[in-house]
């Protein structure tokens, strides 16, 4: 069951430009179902829509970004919401209970000149109505606890705690009300190795208990073969390929994943890994057919004139590419 589901969204920057209006669309026709107990990584390049994708998730779109095409839906409390069709404060206040988001940088999300218990009580105060201020921090001290971080970082400023333990905080923060889906920006990103899976671990934790949809995006496929349950690869706004985490991993069918991929150092392996030639399109100018043409070995004719429809190759795994759909063609014929 899904907790969370794209229909063929499209959102796009309206920009002027000099007086001219251009209009850049970052997410094309995605179709998405992140189900109510699984980690699912969005896997790509920077540039190729993922943290638009993000926003438009989670009914974060602020000119100049607008959702131009297709549904997002909540499924809360066994009611399906159309998230575009709800009244701003009825957006809000799924914000946190119902889904909630731990951004690349912790930073951007604490306030920097406010104690963390300071953070955490305004937090939970515009949330759960009818609670003291003291009950709150409490059940913020819980919550610390519970995920094995000791509750006096309440009274600590960001500035004073380590990236990692921020990270955490970020967390814990995002999951203290149990939201039903967890969105995740490159969560990981700006941490070193170590750090990284100590956090990863955390969410993973989190994740399990809660049972909950938890969304990661990455431009960084290691991660997701440690954490995910599923992946979706994006390329130029659209889900490219998606499958479960095996199915990626072992039998990557869109050349674009088959580059990421063999692109992923390997233990013990000194040969030179091979990443996708050239650089991904800009997304206000893509080239016509397959977005990834000019930079794929198998390009034919019809790469270069359409847009290869997503279809199912295989149970629970879908591909955008002409070559494959040959493939399938022949091997059923
Ligand atoms: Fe390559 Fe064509 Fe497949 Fe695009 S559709 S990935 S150009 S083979």
């Amino acid at each position: 069951m899904w907790a969370v589901k794209a229909e063929k969204v499209e959102a796009s920057y309206f920009l002027d430009m000099l007086g001219t209006r251009r209009i850049v669309t970052a997410v094309n026709g995605v179709d998405l179902e992140i189900r109510a107990n699984e980690i699912y990584g969005i896997a790509g390049e920077s540039g190729c829509g993922k943290t638009t994708l993000v926003k438009t998730l989670l009914g974060d779109v602020q000119p100049p970004l607008r959702v131009v095409g297709g549904k997002v839906w909540y499924r809360v409390d066994g009611e399906d919401l159309d998230l575009y069709a709800l009244k701003p404060e009825q957006r809000q206040r799924l914000r946190w209970s119902f889904i909630s988001y731990v951004p690349q940088s912790s930073m951007s999300n604490l306030n920097p000149v406010v104690k963390l218990k300071g953070s955490f009580s305004d937090f939970l105060r515009s949330h759960v109505r009818r609670r003291d201020g003291e009950e709150l921090l409490e059940k913020a001290r819980q919550h610390l606890m519970h995920l094995g971080l000791p509750p006096h970082v309440l009274e600590a400023y960001p500035h004073q705690l380590s990236g990692g333990m921020r990270q955490r905080v970020v967390i814990a923060l995002a999951t203290v009300l149990s939201p039903r889906a967890v969105v995740t920006d490159e969560p990981v990103t700006a941490l070193d190795v170590v750090v990284q899976r100590g956090v990863l671990q955390l969410l993973r934790e989190v994740q399990q208990e809660q049972q909950n949809a938890l969304v990661m995006v990455t431009h960084d496929m290691g991660v997701l073969a440690n954490i995910a349950d599923r992946v979706g690869i994006m390329y130029a706004g659209r889900i490219i390929e998606e499958a479960g985490v095996e199915a990626i991993f072992r039998q990557p069918r869109h050349p674009y994943t088959q580059y990421l991929i063999n692109s992923l150092p390997k233990f013990g392996d000194k040969t030179m890994r091979e990443s996708a030639p050239g650089a991904p399109p800009s997304l206000a100018d893509l080239p016509k057919g397959c977005p990834f043409h000019p930079r794929c070995r198998y390009a034919m004719d019809v790469c270069r004139e359409a847009v290869p429809p997503c279809v199912t190759v295989a149970d629970q795994h879908r591909v955008a590419c002409w070559l494959t759909q040959e493939e399938d063609d022949r091997h059923h014929s």
